[in-house]
This record gives structure tokens, C-alpha cells and sequence, in this order.
């Protein structure tokens, strides 16, 4: 596996936030010099976040007070994800949204219909202000034969004072109450990787996606279509974080 050529190859570097960049407010050492690398190297990058709790306007202040300004096409969110796939495969229904304000906001921006009564679909997001009646609500919905989707499958979030339980850990809950699975978008899924190719124009085989994780954000990668396994070609990559992007990690 020649990693410079890779990286040589690799056209859009497609960058996880939470323990990649960032740790909560914390700009991880290295970030930016890797983002005015790629600039100099006239390539190209995004940020794309499975944490649905917040929403691309509030990412892009974040990113801001650490000294990294972006555009509003440079930033997508498993929300984001979850609108488009609302509007493509049940446009006009009625969605049971368990989500932060911020995410309230973003779906609403995007015409998506929110009702606190019996819908036609329940979305689950990493839900920060999650309550007992929420959560209610969602397994009372699911059984009654709403359907079941969520924005991302993260278990866990990583904090600077450890692991808090995300979207995932949420959804176990509610499969353990109604026997039903959730259907996922966000990373590693296909739905995220099309959004991806879209918005950004780019050809599969020139993005690499660069995490904290192999099970959300380098997965794609290994599925039998993806670029990474091609025959005789390349592995699946991992960078463990921008910090030590030098250290490119292989996996067999
Ligand atoms: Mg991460």
C-alpha cells in the first residue's frame, strides 16, 4: 500500500468533528495546519458530522471561535442527511422528531412537518434534551406502526471528561421497548456517501473520509462497492486523529 500515493490521489478529504478536529470546545493540535495543507495542495475538504444535535449554522460558529471559518457547503450533518431522505421517500408526512431545538429548527427550516401527535414516521436524533415522555412518545408511536428512523448510529459521544450515550445507545433503548429496528442514515451508509458525491461533486474514488472511528467513519469504505476494497487495490484507512495524520493507519 503506497500511502503517499493515496494521499496524492485523495482529491476531498471528507473530516469527522467530535475527537477528530475537536474535543467538545478544544481544537485538537494539528487541525488547522491539515486544513491549510490541503488548501495549499490545492485539494479540497468538508466536515461531515453524524452528531445530529446541533445544526450547520451552529457548527459553523463553533468551528469559528476556534479560528476556522467555513462556508455553509463546506458542513454537513447527519441531519441533513435525514431531511433528504425524509423528503425523497415520505415527502409531505408527518415526522415525531426526538431532537434538540437546534434540530427542531433545521428540519422545520427544511419544510419537514413536526407533530407531537401520532405520526407517519418517528426520527430519532443525538438527543441532549431527551426526556422520559420523548421517549415514550417514540416506542408508543413505533408500536403503533409509525416508522422507525434515526440519523445516526453512534453509541457513544466523545466529551472531554469521557463518553456520553448518543443516538444509538437511544435507539437500543426503544428496539428493547417495541422489538423494531431503526433505520440509519449519517456515516458509514450509503445515503450519507450519495450526499456526499452530490453536494460536493466529487468521484468516489478521490474522497477520503477521515475519523475517530472504523464502525461510522471508515465502514463505507470496506463495503464490497466501495472504493477502498477494490480488488488488489487499497484497504481501508483510518486516521485516529488530525493530531497524528502522519501516523496513517492501515487496517487488514
Ligand atoms: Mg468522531
Amino acid at each position: 500500500m503506497d500511502r503517499k500515493k493515496l494521499l496524492e490521489e485523495t482529491e476531498l478529504f471528507v473530516l469527522d468533528m467530535d475527537g477528530t478536529f475537536y474535543l467538545d470546545t478544544q481544537i485538537l493540535d494539528g487541525s488547522l495546519e491539515f486544513l491549510r495543507q490541503v488548501e495549499r495542495l490545492g485539494k479540497r475538504y468538508v466536515f461531515f458530522t453524524n452528531n445530529s444535535s446541533k445544526s450547520p449554522r451552529t457548527y459553523i460558529d463553533k468551528l469559528a471561535k476556534m479560528d476556522c471559518h467555513i462556508r455553509r457547503d463546506q458542513i454537513i450533518t447527519s441531519g441533513d442527511v435525514m431531511i433528504e431522505y425524509l423528503k425523497m421517500y415520505y415527502p409531505g408526512k408527518r415526522v415525531y422528531l426526538v431532537g434538540t431545538p437546534d434540530l427542531e429548527e433545521n428540519f422545520r427550516e427544511n419544510g419537514i412537518l413536526l407533530t407531537k401527535n401520532m405520526p407517519d414516521v418517528v426520527v430519532i436524533g443525538f438527543d441532549m434534551t431527551l426526556t422520559y415522555e420523548k421517549l415514550e412518545r417514540a416506542c408508543t408511536y413505533i408500536r403503533s406502526g409509525a416508522v422507525f428512523l434515526a440519523t445516526h448510529l453512534d453509541i457513544n459521544c466523545p466529551t472531554r471528561a469521557g463518553f456520553i450515550p448518543d443516538c444509538g445507545a437511544m435507539c437500543a433503548a426503544i428496539s428493547l421497548s417495541t422489538g423494531k429496528q431503526p433505520k440509519y442514515v449519517g456515516k458509514p451508509f450509503k445515503e450519507t456517501v450519495d450526499m456526499v458525491l452530490t453536494l460536493t461533486g466529487s468521484e468516489r474514488e478521490k474522497i477520503s473520509f477521515v475519523g475517530d472511528r472504523l464502525y461510522t467513519d471508515v465502514a463505507w469504505q470496506m463495503e464490497p462497492t466501495g472504493f477502498w476494497c477494490s480488488p488488489g487495490r487499497r484497504r481501508p484507512v483510518i486516521w485516529r486523529t488530525l493530531t497524528r495524520c502522519r501516523m496513517l493507519c492501515l487496517q487488514d
